[in-house]
Order: structure tokens, then C-alpha cells, then sequence
């Protein structure tokens, strides 16, 4: 078109031409200019971040917000390859991101816009990742097919991709931590659980969905989490705490829970999320360390503390109730030479042994501790007597006549003793041990393998008694053991209605000794059973003899303690004496005496029927003393009752002992019974017993009791009347 024009003006218009064209090029160099200036203020000053790159993939230009948005100024980074400048650059999945594949580079080789890229760029200077969206735009110049420059934006997306990161560490969490978690709404409805807490309850996200958080809550639990929960406030919006949970297998357990209040955005409660973690295997080992604090591990009986613990409770009581208490403290004797002869593993067999000896005989309400070393002590609450705790001494030393055996060895040890008693020894925990603890120092003393009391009497009274049940103990087979007779007496007729059998001991060294100084000795010790039956099978051939020598007596009465009945074998006892001496039993009458008889009753009562079904008489001694209940009076299939000496005493003199005795003959005419009189010495006492209406006297007034060779006696018993 210039040419033709050209052609058509000649010279003036060329260089009129020439002229316009210059101006029109100065014209489009400032519109230029202009157009430049304002894209370079665009540039600048838009929010977009946008970098030029050349066809070699340098970077030509860079504006302020890429600056920024790389924390680096541009000329660090104009003239270098994009990724060389400053950053390395990664994908998505964290791997580096091959310059090849990145979208700047593929622009520029496709000629075709590439999108949308997510590339994390890392800037060394900060030392984190900025995370852009990433669109390359190819530009051409005119006719041009290759691409001579690439236009970048990019999009921070760094918030948006740390967000999404946290939730997806949140998920990750949620379902591989090993506690359990679930999550209510605020009506506490569970909305979600996580793996951990099927694996600990055996619910699935199923069976709970919709369902109420109390579902979960086993009923051995004393708090109410609800209740908890109610408290919680925007300061403190947790609560912590030992829960017990319940197991769909219903086994339930104990669990460490932290419940979490989620509020939303305008300060209501949205949600709860209880995590929760078992604690079972924790609740065992602080059971064996709460157990260890207070136990001895190598016997397991209760250490110092818990022995301390104990006595002085029992002591505050014993002082309310005024019982009395006692305090053994038991030494091995010779421990230390066992333990450095045969080596420790044996000394602490021996000291569980030990251990277990001394529990099996202590009784359920007895504490037993290992105090120290090779040391003991067994506390004793609500003693009956100061000698109980002698008793259990003694069974302490004997228990260990016999040999232990550890490890193949056969050890042979010994105790001693010391015991002190609560109140008169000391008033509290440590006077005791200490003084239990002198005493035994005594017992070691002594010769070892003994006890003694802190006391200097009670060691005294405890041997003399020792001594005595050991030497009672030999009594039968030493012949020691002797019967007298004392008769009983019609009171109105003066004919002999009976014989009571009365048994002495014969001591080698004390002489003939009456059944009060010994009798409570062998109900102790238990010897009363072998001494009973002595009794009763001499009184039982006596009987026999009599009869067959034609004397008159009607009734052979034999004393019985409860001890004895309480025997399962006592009427096969019976049945055996009768059977060997061929007395009828209608001769036989028992007189049950002493006390026990109270405590065990029904046994009592059965053993009772069976001898009455076997022909032989009952009378209940010290009637009106003794503990026979009126109630069990009624049930006892009894004959006679035989009133004490003590009311027929003062019978005469004293109008209440007069008064006592008319009411239990009248009780026991009333009963049905005979009534008996024990210990009348005069006549006038006889004559105002007849008037209260006693049928039967027994006393020095007829007879003291005498040998069945009496001549007295057998004169008596000829006649069969006694002329008082
Ligand atoms: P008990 O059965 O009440 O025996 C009567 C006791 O009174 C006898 O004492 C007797 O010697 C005593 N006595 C008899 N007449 C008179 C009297 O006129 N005045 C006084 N003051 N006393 C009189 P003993 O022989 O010392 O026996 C005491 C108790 O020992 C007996 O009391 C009986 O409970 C018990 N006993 C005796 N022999 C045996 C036995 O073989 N087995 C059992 N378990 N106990 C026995
Ligand atoms: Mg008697």
C-alpha cells in the first residue's frame, strides 16, 4: 500500500510521506511507550504472582508479588533458570519434581498452556515449603510457531494444603492411636469411634451409633462423668478420670479418660470426644506394689507397717471394749549358723516355712508378721485370758519338733518366745513389741526354744501349768488317776438312789489333788476326752462289780464335760464302755458339767437324743450357776436337775438364796423333773430343802465321797438306807 502511494505522489509526496511516516512512528513509539508503562505499572502492582520466562527457560522478569511470594529479590533470580534460582521444587507427593515435566518447560516445548499445576517450592532461606498453583501461558511473536517467552502465575496455596495436611494427620491419628476415642454430639449421643476403641470394648461403629455414651458405662462405677461434664466451662473444658467401661463381653474394665468439650463457633457445645485408654495391667501393678508396701515378698505375710497399722487399731478398740490383747514375738534360734552353713536360698525356705507353720496355728482373727530377719511377731485381739496367749507359745515351739525339709536337707530348729499382753504391759503399739521382744531376749536366755511372758508371775503360773498338763498327760498310764463315790439320797425315804463317780489324781510330787486344780487343765489341753473315758469306764466296772456283788445301788452318775460331747465319736464311746463292762445302760446317769454347752447347743441337743435313745439317764449339774438357758432346758431330753451347793449353803440363813432355791425346784417340777440338792452337810438343812420340795440330797450329811472299798460305804449301800 506504501508503494503504490509512493507511486502516486512522485517526490513531494515522498517525503511528505516520509515526514508522516515519521511522525506516525514517533506517535506509536509513545503509544508504545504509554502501553508499556502501563502493563509495567500492571505488572508491578498486581496481586497475581507472575514471572517471565525466556525461550531458554530464564527468567527475564518478575514482578513485586512473585518477589514477595519467594521471599527473594529479582535479580537473584533474573537471568537463572526458574528452578535453579532459589527453589527446589516437588510434587504433590513430596518427590522432586523433574525440570522436564515442570509446566514452565512443557509450555515452552508444547506451545500449549499448561494449568493447574501443584508444585511445593522450597525456599532455603525460610527452610519451609511454599505450596503454588502454578498456570504457564506460551506467548508467540507474530508468524512465530516456537513459543519466545512463557508467562507463569502462581497461587499460594500454602494454608489451604497445611489444612488439609492436619486433617489428614488428624484422620491418621484418629484411627492408629492405641487409645480409644469416641465422639458425641452435645446430647451425648455417639456420632463416631475410632479402631482402637473396638478393640478395647468389642463395640463397633454399628452397634453404638445413635446410642447414648452411658451405654458404655460399667455399673461398678461411683462417679457420674454426666455430672462431671455438667461442670465444664469454657476455662477448664477437659475432664480427666479413672472410669470403669463396660466390654460388649460384659468383663468390664478400668480405663484412664480424658473427656473433651468442642465447642462451635459461637460458643455452644457441639461435641465431646472421650479418649479413653485401659488401664488393667496398671491397676494389677499398682495393686502388687500397694501389696508389696505392706508385705514381706519372700513370705508374704504383713511387713512392719501393716503390722503397726493393725495393732494399733485393735489397741483403740481393746480400750473402748476393755478387752485385753497380746503381743508374741518369736525368734528361730541358731537362724544365722543354717543360713551360713547351707547357704541363703535354704535360709529362705526356711523362713517360709517357718512362716507357714506359724499361720496354721494362729487363729483367723490373729495378725502374723515377719518383724526382721529371722524375727516374727503375731499379734493376738479380744484374748479371753492372759494365758491364751501361752498356749499358742507353746504350740509355736512344738510345732517345730518336727524337722523341716529344704532343698534335701533335713534342719532341725527351735523358737523362743517373748509375750507381752495389752493393757498391763504397755498401752501402745511399740511398748508392746518392745517388751515382747525383752521377754523373748529372757526366753533365749532361758536356754532357747521356750517362751516367757514379760510378766515374771504369768511365765511362773504358765509353766507350773505346762508342767502340770504334761505330768496329767501321763496320769492314766501311771495309775494315777483314782475314783471316789459319794451317794445320792431320796430325801424323804433316806434310800439310796445313786452313786456319784468323783476322780483325784494322785501327783508324784503334790499327792492327791481334787478335780478343781485339774480338771480345767485337761478341758484346755483336750486330755479331758482320754480322762472322761477313763472315768467312765472304771465308774462303769465299778457298777458292774456292784451289782454282781448284790449291793444296792440303782445308779452309777458320771461327770461329762461339753468338751467330750462335742466329740462326734462320744456316743460310740459310750456304747464301746458299755459294750466291753456289760452294764445296762438304765444304770447309767451323765451329769453334764461345766460350761461350753452354750455355744454349741444343736450339736449338744443331737448328742443328747442319741444317749436317752440308748437308755441312759441326763441331770444338768450346778443348775442355777451353770449356762444352760431355760430355752434349751426345754429342748434337752433331761431327767434331773441338781442345784449347786452354793444356794444349799445359805438355805438356812440367807431369804434370797431361800427364795432361789424354792424357784428352781418349783422350775424344775415344772419341767417335769427331779431336783437334787448338792452339798448338804446338816439336817436342818435337809429338813428345809424336803419343805421346798427337793426329792434328792447329795452331801456330807450322808457321805463324803470315798473309795469303793469304804467299808462305811458298803455298809451303807447294804442297807440301802441312809440313817441321817
Ligand atoms: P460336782 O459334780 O458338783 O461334784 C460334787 C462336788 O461337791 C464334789 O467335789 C464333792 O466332793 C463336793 N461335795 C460333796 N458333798 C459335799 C458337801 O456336803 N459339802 C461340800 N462343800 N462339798 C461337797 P469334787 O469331788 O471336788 O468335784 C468337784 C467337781 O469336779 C465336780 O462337781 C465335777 O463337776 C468335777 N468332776 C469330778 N469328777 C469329774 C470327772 O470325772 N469328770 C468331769 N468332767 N468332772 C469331774
Ligand atoms: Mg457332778
Amino acid at each position: 500500500m506504501f508503494e503504490k502511494l509512493k507511486e502516486d505522489l512522485g517526490v513531494f509526496s515522498s517525503f511528505f510521506f516520509i515526514m508522516l511516516q515519521l511522525t506516525n512512528r514517533s506517535l506509536a513509539i509513545d503509544t508504545l511507550r504509554i502501553s508499556e508503562a502501563k502493563y509495567r505499572s500492571l505488572f508491578e502492582n498486581i496481586d497475581q504472582s507472575v514471572i517471565y520466562l525466556d525461550a531458554t527457560g530464564n527468567v527475564v522478569a518478575i514482578n513485586q508479588a512473585a518477589e514477595q511470594l519467594l521471599g527473594l529479590p529479582r535479580d537473584v533470580i533474573i537471568g537463572r533458570k526458574f528452578n535453579d534460582s532459589c527453589v527446589k521444587v516437588i510434587k504433590e507427593d513430596g518427590d522432586a519434581f523433574p525440570e522436564e515435566q515442570q509446566p514452565s518447560v512443557l509450555a515452552l516445548r508444547t506451545g500449549k498452556p499448561v494449568e493447574g499445576v501443584v508444585m511445593g517450592l522450597f525456599n532455603a532461606e525460610r527452610q519451609n515449603y511454599l505450596w503454588v498453583v502454578v498456570n504457564s501461558v506460551p506467548e508467540f511473536r507474530m508468524g512465530e510457531r516456537q513459543p519466545h517467552q512463557v508467562l507463569m502465575t502462581l497461587t499460594d496455596i500454602t494454608r489451604q494444603k497445611q489444612s488439609e495436611g492436619k486433617l489428614s494427620m488428624a484422620s491418621v491419628i484418629f484411627n492408629n492411636i492405641g487409645e480409644g476415642i469416641f465422639v458425641t454430639d452435645k446430647d451425648k449421643k455417639i456420632i463416631s469411634v475410632n479402631e482402637a476403641f473396638t478393640a478395647l470394648t468389642g463395640f463397633t461403629q454399628q452397634d453404638v451409633f445413635g446410642k447414648s455414651a452411658s451405654l458404655l458405662h460399667s455399673k461398678k462405677n461411683s462417679i457420674k462423668i454426666d455430672d462431671e461434664l455438667s461442670n465444664l466451662s469454657e476455662a477448664v473444658n477437659s475432664w480427666q478420670g479413672e472410669v470403669w467401661r463396660r466390654h460388649k463381653s460384659n468383663m468390664d474394665f478400668p480405663s484412664w479418660t480424658t473427656v473433651s468439650e468442642v465447642r462451635d463457633s459461637s460458643g455452644e457445645t457441639a461435641h465431646y470426644v472421650h479418649v479413653f485408654m485401659d488401664i488393667t495391667h496398671f491397676k494389677k501393678a499398682q495393686d502388687h506394689l500397694g501389696f508389696l508396701a505392706y508385705h514381706d515378698p519372700l513370705t508374704k505375710l504383713p511387713n512392719r507397717l501393716l503390722l503397726k497399722d493393725r495393732i494399733d487399731h485393735s489397741l483403740q478398740n481393746a480400750l473402748r471394749e476393755g478387752s485385753q490383747a497380746a503381743v508374741l514375738f518369736l525368734d528361730l534360734d541358731r537362724f544365722k549358723g543354717i543360713n551360713d552353713t547351707y547357704g541363703h536360698a535354704v535360709g529362705d525356705g526356711l523362713l517360709r516355712e517357718t512362716a507357714k507353720r506359724i499361720k496354721n496355728l494362729v487363729r483367723k482373727e490373729d495378725t502374723v508378721s515377719r518383724y526382721a530377719g529371722d524375727e516374727f511377731v503375731v499379734f493376738m485381739e479380744n484374748i479371753p485370758n492372759a494365758k491364751n496367749p501361752a498356749k499358742l507359745a507353746k504350740k509355736l515351739i512344738d510345732t517345730f519338733n518336727a524337722p523341716v525339709y529344704i532343698k534335701g536337707y533335713r534342719l532341725k530348729i527351735s523358737t523362743s518366745v517373748g509375750i507381752s499382753l495389752f493393757p498391763q504391759d504397755g498401752h501402745d503399739t511399740e511398748t508392746l513389741i518392745k517388751n515382747a521382744d525383752a521377754a523373748m531376749y529372757r526366753a533365749k536366755k532361758e536356754g532357747r526354744n521356750n517362751f516367757q511372758y514379760y510378766s515374771l508371775e504369768l511365765t511362773t503360773e504358765a509353766f507350773e501349768k505346762m508342767s502340770m498338763e504334761c505330768a496329767l498327760r501321763q496320769s492314766i498310764e501311771r495309775h494315777e488317776l483314782i475314783l471316789y463315790y459319794q451317794p445320792q439320797v431320796c430325801l424323804k425315804t433316806g434310800e439310796l438312789v445313786g452313786v456319784e463317780s468323783l476322780v483325784r489324781w494322785m501327783h508324784p510330787t503334790q499327792g492327791l489333788m481334787l478335780p478343781k486344780h485339774f480338771i480345767s487343765i485337761a478341758e484346755d489341753s483336750g486330755f479331758i476326752v482320754a480322762l472322761g473315758e477313763w472315768v467312765l469306764q472304771n465308774a462303769c466296772m465299778q457298777m458292774v462289780r456292784w451289782l454282781d456283788e448284790g449291793l444296792n445301788v440303782n445308779k452309777m452318775v458320771v461327770n461329762v464335760s461339753a468338751i467330750q460331747l462335742l466329740r462326734s465319736d462320744f456316743v460310740a464311746t459310750v456304747e464301746r464302755v458299755l459294750g466291753s463292762t456289760g452294764l445296762d445302760p438304765s444304770y447309767l446317769e451323765l451329769e453334764l458339767s461345766g460350761s461350753g454347752f452354750m455355744d454349741n447347743s444343736e450339736q449338744i441337743i443331737k448328742t443328747l437324743n442319741k444317749l436317752v435313745a440308748l437308755g441312759i439317764d441326763l441331770a444338768i449339774d450346778d443348775f442355777g450357776v451353770g449356762c444352760f438357758s431355760l430355752n434349751n432346758l426345754k429342748r434337752i431330753p433331761v431327767k434331773k436337775l441338781k442345784i449347786n451347793n452354793s444356794f444349799v449353803a445359805d438355805v438356812l440363813n440367807n431369804v434370797d438364796d431361800e427364795d432361789l432355791t424354792r424357784a428352781l425346784i418349783a422350775l424344775g417340777h415344772g419341767l417335769h423333773l427331779q431336783v437334787i440338792a448338792m452339798g448338804i452337810e446338816s439336817k436342818a438343812q435337809q429338813r428345809r430343802l424336803m419343805d421346798l420340795g427337793c426329792d434328792e440330797g447329795q452331801g456330807y450329811l450322808y457321805s463324803s465321797p470315798v473309795l469303793p472299798w469304804s467299808s462305811i460305804f458298803r455298809k451303807l449301800c447294804a442297807s440301802n438306807i441312809f440313817k441321817a
